[in-house]
């Protein structure tokens, strides 16, 4: 046996390798520096020594591997940097180009060395890692749920740069590779198996055997597109079905993207041009791609937000240090509503055990049925088991007694938002409850610090702000208000972590930190309906801008009429000067005059109707006292508007101390309402364009729209002295 650090390497009675990939100071294998010279000695060793027949790669660890090590890439870009100031630009650029295509080069000599490779895959193999496997010549995955092959790439503004677009390509339909490419997506074992990215799916314990087996009975050591005579699975690219593909896969590439995502775009150009090319030549233009598409701003922007920033979220960046590990075991629930429901599922499915309380027993009882119905769908998709339903629901005690809550060590209210209801709630539960349990709301709009007042201990009294749908909504937001202390951040943290949801840690203020993005964005929507925009234009601009929704489909989900009492609420309290009066006089005529709620009743800015697809409503032109000329609109001011009204609403919460740390806004952004990612989020929107330009392009669009675009001052100082908000946040952290 010869051992590497990162790899265990055996060779067995018959002759046949087993690399174990196991780095010893990571609970993940990762592709790092070393782990590519090991992995180049292994192919050396396996192709020079005549006894070995061929060689099985597998992990020692729950997972193959979560592929590339991002901080590695990242680290290149920074080397680019370096010598482009240094050597210039061109010699940077082929340093660039030699490293970034290391990977892909040392997988093709691995899969061209002349002896069979087999790579037996258990639990997540991704990315980087799934390319090796799709360099090997044999693949078999093992037959459990929680094992996933994919090139996930794209989520960072990335893509497959050693080898994975040229491979998939050649393995399946070229719709349905372009598919798989622009997507992202993490596939189940029989599914890569049915669309041809693995050879077999074996019980745990027999894959590493069955690989062995197949090298045994003489697997060959060639790859199909080595083999005289392959032919691409959708045939030429210049040919009568390679016509049928190409024109719509452009189309589509427009239609999902907007033109956002430059990584998306070197897809199909690799693939476009790479199945024109013998492999070589094809992963050598795909090496070109990649080295573009790495050094490029949406990469380093995604990477830092939704991969390096997200984790350090994720492990608790914001966790007060001192605080000891919280043993939490016991959640209790307040409210069996919409929201109450989701969030004890989500907590039961976590393992803890839930008190679920609603005014009486009939009302918990129905909130716990919706465990019920969400469990038997994943039954019925297969992805749990009649005793995971069972178990889970054992963990849930509905109840209308607020002495079951005495040994919960959290509490989570989501009753009616109504502040009367709150206390009283506050009270009871208080009156129950262990005196060191943390208490928690879900209010969307309550001020925190007040709803503290009705607390006999602001100092353990928080927000825990869930998204809807809790289920799919992988942000929550935790609100400290004045008071609040470090044990219940610490413990929210925790509670949020075990959930695996994303944290972010906001003071308290009107609407948090995500509405306040969201109510700027549908104001500008409402404001440019008002103007005499097209309304279809509006929603355009909005998904060109790179937002999931337009703004009136937006508002359309969360409710007109929310809307308006969010509006009236807003008056009473800050008075005339903070609300627009065009806006409110758009939203009385919809809800008061027109009974035009929003999805909810089938009649918003859009119509709903049963059975057909929405469409937006005719009558809004009769709502436009002067109608714009559509060839007349800058679309490309709109989509400016869209964003930049939301970037600054996100900076004058930095002002405001409301964030403390960009990388949250960044984070919320992104998770809590879809904020264009290919920008980073809300507050790298502005970095990267950035602050001077920024200001500058508020200054064109306050001249034109109106003081909502004034930029703060803050931004008016960092346009002066040129810091980012990311610089400011490392010199906080460095002084
Ligand atoms: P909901 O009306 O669906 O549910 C409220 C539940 O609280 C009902 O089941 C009601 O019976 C129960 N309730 C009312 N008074 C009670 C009392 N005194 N004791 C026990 N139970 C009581 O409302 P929802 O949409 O689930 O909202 C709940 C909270 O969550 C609100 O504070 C809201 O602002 C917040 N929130 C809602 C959303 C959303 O999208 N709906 C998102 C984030 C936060």
């Amino acid at each position: 046996m010869t051992n590497f650090t990162n790899f265990r390497f055996e060779v067995d009675g018959d002759g046949i390798a087993l690399a174990t990939w196991d780095m010893a100071d990571r609970s993940m294998n990762v592709i790092t520096p070393q782990v590519m010279e090991e992995l180049s000695q292994i192919v050396d060793k396996v192709a020079g020594d005549e006894a070995i027949k061929g060689c099985v790669i597998t992990s020692g660890k729950d997972s193959f591997s979560g592929g590339a090590d991002l901080n590695m890439l990242q680290g290149l870009g920074a080397e680019y940097e370096r010598l482009a100031k240094e050597k210039g630009e061109e010699a940077a650029m082929q340093f660039f180009f030699d490293e970034s295509r290391k990977l892909s080069l040392l997988y093709r000599r691995l899969e061209t060395c002349g002896k069979p490779f087999a790579a037996a895959v258990h639990g997540v193999c991704l990315g980087g890692a799934f390319e090796l496997a799709l360099a090997c010549h044999y693949r078999v995955l093992s037959d459990v749920d929680s094992t996933r092959v994919g090139l996930p790439e794209v989520k960072v503004g990335l893509f497959p740069g050693a080898g994975g677009t040229q491979r998939v390509a050649r393995l399946m339909q070229t719709g349905d590779a372009l598919q798989m490419l622009f997507k992202g997506d993490q596939i189940r074992p029989l599914m890569a198996r049915n669309m041809g990215l693995a050879h077999a799916v074996a019980p745990r314990d027999q894959i590493v055997q069955a690989a062995k087996d197949w090298i045994k009975q003489g697997g060959s050591a060639e790859a199909p597109w080595d083999q005289k005579g392959f032919k691409l699975p959708s045939n030429k690219v210049y040919s009568a079905a390679g016509m049928q593909i190409w024109p719509p896969a452009n189309a589509i590439y427009r239609r999902e993207t907007q033109d956002n995502h430059p990584a998306i775009y070197a897809i199909l150009e690799s693939v476009y041009q790479g199945l024109q090319l013998p492999m070589d030549l094809a992963l050598k233009v795909e090496s070109r791609w990649f080295a573009k598409i790495l050094r490029s701003k949406v990469a380093a922007a995604m990477i830092r937000t939704l991969f390096v920033s997200m984790q350090d979220l994720n492990k608790g960046a914001r966790r007060p240090k001192d605080v000891p590990p919280t043993s939490l075991k016991k959640v209790g629930v307040i409210g069996a509503g919409f929201m109450g429901a989701s969030v004890a599922y989500v907590t039961a499915n976590a393992g803890f055990e839930v008190v679920l309380i609603d005014r009486d027993v009939e009302a918990a009882e129905k909130g716990k049925a919706h465990s019920h119905k969400l469990m038997s769908d994943q039954i019925m998709k297969g992805r749990a088991k009649t005793a995971d339903r069972d178990a889970l629901l054992a963990r849930i005690t509905p109840s209308a007694g607020y002495s079951d809550l005495k040994d919960c060590d959290l509490v989570i209210e989501a009753v009616f938002e109504d502040p009367q209801v709150k206390a009283e709630v506050i009270a009871k539960v208080e009156a129950a409850i262990r005196p060191d349990c943390i208490f928690a709301s879900n209010t969307s709009t309550l001020p925190i610090t007040g709803l503290a007042k009705t607390s006999k201990n602001a100092g353990q009294f928080i927000g825990i702000h869930f998204f809807s749908p809790v289920e799919k909504m992988m942000l929550v937001e935790i609100i400290m208000g004045k008071e609040t202390g470090e044990k219940a951040l610490a413990t929210a943290l925790d509670y949020v972590r075990a959930i695996k949801k994303t944290p972010i840690v906001v003071n308290d203020s009107r609407g948090f930190f995500a509405n306040r993005c969201v109510l700027a964005y549908i104001l500008e929507g409402h404001l440019m309906l008002t103007e005499g925009v097209p309304a279809t234009m509006i929603e355009q601009a909005g998904k060109q801008a790179g937002m999931p929704v337009g703004p009136l489909s937006l508002n359309d989900e969360v409710g007109v009429d929310l809307g308006l009492k969010i509006l009236r609420a807003t008056r009473a309290q800050l008075g005339d000067a903070a609300i627009i009066p065009e806006q409110e006089q758009l939203l009385t005529t919809l809800v008061e005059k027109e009974g035009r709620l929003g999805r909810k009743n089938r009649k918003g800015f859009y119509d709903y109707p049963e059975g057909g697809p929405k469409r937006l409503w005719p009558g809004l032109k009769g709502l436009q006292v002067n109608p714009a000329a559509a060839e007349l609109i800058d679309m490309q001011e709109l989509k400016q508007r869209l964003l930049v009204t939301q970037a600054l609403e996100a900076a004058r919460t930095v002002e405001e101390g409301v964030i403390t740390d960009p990388r949250e806004a960044d984070v919320g952004s992104i998770l809590g309402f879809g904020f264009a990612p290919y920008t980073g989020g809300a507050l790298s929107y502005i970095d990267f364009m950035g602050p001077k330009a920024f200001v500058e392009l508020c200054g064109k669009l306050q001249a034109k729209h109106g003081d909502r675009f004034a930029p703060p001052k803050i931004l008016l100082d960092m346009a002066a002295s040129g810091e980012t908000f990311y610089g400011r946040a490392a010199a906080k952290k460095a002084a």
